[in-house]
């Protein structure tokens, strides 16, 4: 299973050959060893940034990939790479495209710990655990209900869930291949997501509206039935308060033991 990659849409932007040295080219060195080595199975985080900003929400796998960032990009690169690899060599893949991540550990031994983070929950989370004094709200014009971006976020125990189903599945199969979506099938917005940390936390969190950052789409949500149809997977924690509840338990984790 190989999770490690540059993140962050933003940067991407602004220091694509980052993103293409750590998500194309260290994949294409790993996919080398792979092969080499006789690896059967090969199971890769991609993302839903390899879509284009889609035409229609949700967004399935047969729709166009048109990555509107370097990020995206990259992950679709490594995603055709594979694609090859495996059609010359003895080895079946599972491309999971991720949603939004988020959540951490539901019995606290593990989540999010980036210096530096810049996704929304986690960001949500820090201001309630007072790291931060407010949230920026990037973007409030988008051709959304509420003019804020649209997310899919999906729990990380409910994605790690996926990969296990992903690999055995794999074994099972030994040569098909799969491209799925990882995601809920329903979007919130960047307000509702604030809403939803100030109901768990009984907080209000101050928000500041900001412009929009460099290669953000208005609306990413997946069309899951690809993914229910073809692993034994079905979500545990898709609530969105049972999300931000998981998230905002292992920042306090975190704050406890930076005391
Ligand atoms: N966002 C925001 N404030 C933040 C971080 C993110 O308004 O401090 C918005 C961002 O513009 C996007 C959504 O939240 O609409 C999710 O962004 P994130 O960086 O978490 O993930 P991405 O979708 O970029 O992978």
């Amino acid at each position: 299973m190989h999770f490690a990659g540059s993140v962050v849409v933003p940067e991407s932007v602004s220091d694509s050959l980052k993103y293409y040295r750590s998500n194309t080219a260290a994949t294409r060195a790993l996919l080398e060893s792979a092969v080499v080595e006789g690896v059967p199975h090969f199971i890769f985080s991609s993302t839903a940034a390899t879509y284009s900003t889609p035409v229609k929400v949700p967004v399935v796998e047969t729709d166009p990939t048109v990555p509107i960032n370097p990020y995206g990009m990259s992950k679709l690169m490594t995603e055709a790479m594979i694609r090859d690899v495996a059609a010359a060599h003895p080895i079946n893949y599972c491309a999971l495209r991720y949603f939004n991540v988020a959540g951490a550990d539901p019995q606290g031994r593990s989540g999010q710990s980036t210096v530096g983070a810049t996704h929304l929950i986690k960001i949500a989370v820090e201001a309630a655990t007072g790291k931060r004094d407010a949230v920026s709200v990037f973007g409030t014009d988008f051709d959304t209900p509420d003019g804020t971006g649209v997310r899919d976020y999906i729990h990380v125990h409910d994605l790690a869930a996926a990969h296990v189903a992903a690999l055995e599945l794999l074994v099972a199969e030994l040569t098909k291949s799969h491209t799925l979506n990882a995601g809920y099938n329903r979007g919130f917005s960047v307000n509702e997501v604030l809403d939803a940390v100030d109901r768990v936390t009984n907080l209000t969190i101050q928000r500041r509206h900001e412009r929009r950052r460099a290669g953000d789409p208005a609306a990413l949500v997946a069309d899951n039935s690809a993914i229910l149809a073809t692993l034994p997977w079905r979500p545990q924690r898709d609530d969105l308060d049972t999300i931000v509840r998981d998230a905002l338990a292992w920042e306090r984790v975190l704050a406890e033991r930076a005391r």
